[in-house]
C-alpha cells in the first residue's frame, strides 16, 4: 500500500483540515509558497497557554483582541517566522507543523476531488515550480 499523499480529516464541526506526510512526494518539503504569501491569522484561543491553544505565542503577532497571527505574515506577502529552509527549495519545512494555527491545516494542495488547489498552482508558478498533477488517492478520515 503507497502513502497517500495528504490526508484530510473532517472535524465535529465540519471544517477539514490536511495533514501532509514526512515523504519524500509530498511537494511542500520543496515548496513553501503559502507560507511566505498569505496573512496566516487565527483566533486567539489557538494560543498556547491557560486555554488550550497550541501555537506558540512568541511567534505571533496580535492583529486585535480576538485574532492573532503567525509573525512575518502580518500585511500579507511576507514569510512566516516558522518556516525553515530556502522557498521553492528541497528541505524547506515548518518548525511548528504539529502546532500550526488551523487556518494551516485547512490549506490543502489538492480538492477533495483530488485536482490541485490553483493558489498552489500560482504560487508554485511564482516560485518556479512545476504545476501539481492531479491526485488519484487523496485519504481521509474522521
Ligand atoms: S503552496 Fe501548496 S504545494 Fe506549496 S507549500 Fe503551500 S500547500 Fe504545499
Amino acid at each position: 500500500m503507497t502513502t497517500p499523499l495528504q490526508v484530510r480529516r473532517t472535524r465535529d464541526d465540519d471544517r477539514i483540515f490536511t495533514d501532509m506526510p514526512d515523504s519524500p512526494d509530498n511537494p511542500c518539503i520543496a515548496c513553501g509558497g503559502c507560507c511566505a504569501h498569505f496573512r496566516v491569522s487565527f483566533y486567539c484561543g489557538e494560543l498556547a497557554g491557560g486555554s488550550g491553544g497550541f501555537v506558540p505565542v512568541e511567534m505571533t503577532s496580535k492583529v486585535n483582541e480576538l485574532i492573532a497571527c503567525m509573525q512575518g505574515t502580518e500585511t500579507g506577502h511576507g514569510r512566516c517566522t516558522a518556516l525553515e529552509g530556502e522557498l521553492g527549495k528541497p528541505g524547506i519545512r515548518c518548525r511548528i507543523y504539529a502546532n500550526r494555527p488551523t487556518t494551516c491545516r485547512e490549506f490543502s494542495p489538492w480538492e477533495p476531488d483530488g485536482t490541485p488547489n490553483p493558489d498552489c498552482q500560482r504560487l508554485r508558478d511564482n516560485l518556479g515550480l512545476p504545476p501539481l498533477a492531479a491526485l488519484a488517492d487523496t485519504a481521509t478520515s474522521a
